[in-house]
């Protein structure tokens, strides 16, 4: 089946051609400026593709309710030039396919447990730590919607005393993102994230921040399996730290198989960064599906 696939990003939009076993034919990016002069220009690509359907996930919040009269629209966000714009809908109009449409975090999640590290499980949890952190959730079988979609990066964590580096978030003082993302490490400690590696104290507080919110997570939707990706966490030295937080966090309070392994509990992300992408490929696939039944 031949499939078409959009991650949407604050500077790039990426854009493949695959199939439903995750096979990516051909894939391109482009940069993001104005929804005026980008979605014409990702339309135009997708035209003569002969694709069956398309998914697309990206930046938020978005509406994702399919019966919502705005389904398919960017909503308040701070790329401004995308605020309340109709993102899905040129492409549905254009195409003539079905066009499935979800959050960055939800499509790299569907990824994970599709193709990579959390294949035939049923209850995933997804986080990105990078340039922000934001959280894809699937339950039950599922992607996770409700009143919206979860907005899992701006959870509120207890701030460490010794912490003065401050948010980086403009709403809250002490939430994940404006506590862990790559920009609040560089506020935090005056360099690059990458060029702090050998500063222990650095990841110490970071992977003590990350385990707080993965223990609040692990609580409320009792994933099988949790997985991390995004830029910060190439630094491999956080997950035995984050694993070891957790365990201190959650302090035997429950006791299952999978937090007896917690090696195979919080996990890398597997896809070489293409689990946004690859999650678009199955995403397609459902609204495929969705639309003949
Ligand atoms: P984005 O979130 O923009 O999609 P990334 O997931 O690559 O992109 O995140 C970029 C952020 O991750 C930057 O803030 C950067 O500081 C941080 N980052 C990128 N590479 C590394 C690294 N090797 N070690 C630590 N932090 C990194
Ligand atoms: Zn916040």
């Amino acid at each position: 089946m031949r499939l078409g696939s959009l991650e949407g990003g604050g500077t790039k939009m990426v854009l493949a051609i695959g199939d439903e076993n995750g096979h990516i034919e051909e894939q391109v990016s482009i940069p993001t400026v104005t929804p005026e002069e980008t979605i014409p220009k990702m339309v135009d690509y997708f035209r003569d593709k002969g694709i069956e359907a398309l998914g697309i996930v990206t930046f938020g919040p978005i509406d994702v309710k399919k019966d919502s009269p705005t389904w398919g629209y960017v909503l308040d966000t701070p790329k401004l030039a995308w605020a309340h714009c109709n993102f899905a809908g040129p492409f549905r109009k254009a195409l003539g396919v079905p066009v499935g449409f979800d959050t960055d975090v939800n499509g790299s999640c569907l990824g994970e447990v599709t193709y990579g590290a959390a294949k035939g499980l049923d209850s995933v949890l997804y986080f990105t730590i990078g340039t922000g952190v934001g959280g894809g959730i699937f339950v039950n079988g599922k992607l996770l919607h409700g009143m919206l979609h979860p907005e899992a990066g701006h959870i509120l964590l207890v701030k460490n005393p010794k912490d003065l580096g401050g948010s980086v978030c403009p709403f809250h003082d002490n939430c994940f993102e404006g506590l862990c993302s790559g920009p609040s490490i560089e506020k935090r400690w005056g360099a690059k994230a990458k060029d702090l590696a050998g500063r222990d104290e650095v990841w110490e507080l970071e992977a003590d921040y990350i385990a707080q919110a993965l223990v609040d997570e692990a609580m409320t939707l009792s994933p099988q399996r949790i997985i991390l990706g995004g830029g910060v966490m190439h630094q491999t030295q956080l997950f035995p730290l984050i694993r070891a937080k957790f365990a201190a966090y959650m302090n035997g309070y429950i006791k299952t198989p999978e937090l007896a392994d917690l090696d195979h509990y919080i996990v890398p992300a597997s896809l070489h960064d293409d689990q946004g992408i690859m999650g678009g490929l199955r995403l397609a696939q459902l609204a495929y599906e969705e639309n003949v039944s």
